[in-house]
Formats: C-alpha cells, sequence, structure tokens
C-alpha cells in the first residue's frame, strides 16, 4: 500500500497508476480512477449518462453507468493482458460522475450531456461516456464534431440506428447525425448489424455474418481504410455482442460477435485517430453475474489501452504472447531454488 488506505477514488494521491487496493471495498468509480471534477492533469474523462427514456423496447439502462463502474473495479491492477501495458501509467483518467439532468426530459438530457462534452472538449480531454441508451451518443457527436470537425463513426451495433421514424429514439439518432452533417459517412463503418433496415442511408455496413465469416483483422483492414486521418469517434452498443455474451440489455439479437471478437477488432486499431468513445445500453435489471457490465467495462478499459498504446507509439499489441511478453507455451519454467 501506498501513502493511502483504500477507498483511492476519494483518497489517492495523484490521478496517475494503478494501486493494490481491495477492489471489492470502497466506492465504484471507473477502474477505481479519481472520483472528481478537478480536470487538472486528466488525459481521458470518463462521464456517466443515466439516461434511458428514448429506449423502444426494454428500459434500465439508466443503470449502465454505475454497473459498469462497480464491474470495472476488478479489471484495474496494473498491466492489462495482451497490451502489456498499464494505460495508467501513461494516460490522467478521472470519473466525473454522472451528468445531471431533469429525467424523462430528452431535450433537457441533450442540452445538458452537448454542454458537458463541449466543455470537455474545449479543456482538450478525450472523452470516454458510460451509457444510457444510445440516444445519448447524438449530443455527445454534437459536441465533438463542433470540435475536430466530420466525424468518421465507427459504430458496433447489432442496429444501424439510422431508422427514419416520427419520433426520435434510440434507433434513429444516426440519420439525424448524418442530416445534421456530424459524422461522414464515407469515412464510417458499422460493425455487427443484423436487424433489418430498409434504408442504410448509404452507410457501410459490416454485417455480424460478414464479421463472423472474414473475421477481426478484415473488420480493423476496413476500419482503417474508410477512416484514414479523419477524426473517429467509437460507440458501442453492448447488443452488438451477441445475448450470450451481453444479455443486460434492451434489444437484445441472437447472431452477435463474442466478446473475444469484439477485443480482437479494437487489439488491431492501434493508430487510429479516435478521439473519444462511449459504451452504450446496458441495461443491468436484464444483466445475470455482471457478463455485460464485465463486457461494457473489459471493452471501455481496452480503448483506453488502445490510446496509451497509440500514444505511446507501443504498437499493437501480440495476443499470441502471455503476460511477460514471451510467446505462450514458449519458455522454459526456471529452474526451482
Ligand atoms: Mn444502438
Ligand atoms: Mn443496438
Amino acid at each position: 500500500m501506498s501513502e493511502h488506505e483504500g477507498d483511492r477514488a476519494f483518497t489517492g494521491g495523484s490521478i496517475m497508476g494503478s494501486d493494490p487496493e481491495s477492489v471489492f471495498a470502497g466506492a465504484t468509480s471507473f477502474c477505481r480512477r479519481r472520483y472528481t471534477r478537478d480536470l487538472t492533469g486528466a488525459d481521458v474523462v470518463v462521464s456517466g449518462v443515466p439516461w434511458d427514456c428514448t429506449t423502444t423496447y426494454r428500459p434500465g439502462a439508466r443503470l449502465g453507468p454505475r454497473a459498469i463502474r462497480q464491474a470495472s473495479a476488478n479489471l484495474s491492477f496494473g498491466k492489462i493482458w495482451p497490451w502489456n501495458l498499464d494505460p495508467f501509467d501513461h494516460l490522467g483518467v478521472i470519473d466525473w460522475g454522472d451528468v445531471a439532468f431533469a429525467e424523462g426530459y430528452r431535450e433537457a438530457m441533450s442540452v445538458k450531456v452537448e454542454a458537458h462534452a463541449r466543455a470537455m472538449l474545449a479543456a482538450g480531454k478525450t472523452m470516454l461516456t458510460l451509457g444510457g441508451d444510445h440516444y445519448t451518443s447524438l449530443p455527445l457527436l454534437r459536441a465533438h464534431a463542433e470540435r475536430h470537425g466530420k466525424i468518421a463513426l465507427v459504430h458496433f451495433d447489432a442496429h444501424s440506428d439510422t431508422w427514419d421514424d416520427d419520433y426520435e429514439h434510440h434507433g434513429t439518432m444516426f440519420l439525424a447525425a448524418l442530416d445534421e452533417g456530424l459524422i461522414d459517412n464515407e469515412r464510417s463503418v458499422q460493425i455487427g448489424v443484423r436487424a433489418f433496415n430498409g434504408e442504410d442511408q448509404g452507410m457501410t455496413i459490416l454485417t455480424a455474418p460478414w464479421v463472423h465469416d472474414h473475421g477481426a483483422a478484415a473488420v480493423a483492414r476496413v476500419v482503417r481504410e474508410r477512416v484514414g486521418e479523419t477524426p473517429a469517434y467509437l460507440t458501442f452498443d453492448i447488443d452488438c455482442l451477441d445475448p450470450a455474451f451481453a444479455p443486460g440489455t434492451g434489444t437484445p439479437v441472437c447472431g452477435g460477435l463474442t466478446t473475444a471478437q469484439a477485443q480482437a477488432v479494437l487489439f488491431d486499431l492501434v493508430g487510429v485517430p479516435f478521439v473519444g468513445m462511449d459504451v452504450v445500453e446496458v441495461s443491468p435489471p436484464y444483466d445475470h453475474a455482471e457478463i455485460t457490465a464485465l463486457a461494457a467495462s473489459t471493452i471501455a478499459l481496452d480503448f483506453l489501452c488502445l490510446l496509451a498504446a497509440s500514444r505511446t507509439g507501443a504498437g499493437a499489441p501480440d495476443p499470441y504472447q502471455g503476460g511477460s511478453g514471451r510467446p505462450l507455451g514458449g519458455s522454459p519454467r526456471p529452474a526451482a531454488g
């Protein structure tokens, strides 16, 4: 133990690094980061948006941020396999807490989330946001497009979320993002889609069967080719994963990605110019054994590792290596004594 004893989210001296703190105790900030609104030294700001009133089926995603934080406590020990780095050695990361708004009012939520994002981006921070239903991505994209220009959207989802409906909900906001000029459909890609939508709005879609047939490396190649040097935003709807890997979500669809497939894509995206990420649609009332919250927190942590690896020039991780960096199974056991 260092100079403080437990509850690092409130007592830690530095926002960098990881401590061997008891992960079953204390406050449930994201990856046991400092829970603060002081942005000093922060490269990445984690925020929650506890909102699910634009869900079309089963609500519950308003409880997502808290569940993701809780599941993440068990992930932050130091170096993360297979990145072989501790992202918190390279990135100052704080948990800002949840954006507050009058519950039940979509416009109030949108205005507050966009204002929060605009403030974080104006301060030069990268945002990692925990939803919330997927509609919360729209105000986030508004702020990111204002800051960075038209965004390349890298969108994991069972659904294309570009439906042209009479009312706004968590299946319409990327059509709005196209209409508002927030995202560049020439630079964007949707991954894992497996729900009928008669109008794809010109988006490039890698369906879930395409991912299953071609593999993660092919997905990553398409992402790199499409994004190029454009500032990219990663939006990860947890229902892109199969219900076996993410049962706790409002609109589950069979035939989806495994958690491992999604991770393997992220392992291969080091150097892609990501400017922000959200992970959305975790609905704890439908979750079992934290499966979904654990998947969401793992994907979010992999994104931080990706940022750290991009920043340090570490390059893509080699998942065929163990934690020591040596090939798995290729190293003799040291002699005893
Ligand atoms: Mn979605
Ligand atoms: Mn979805």
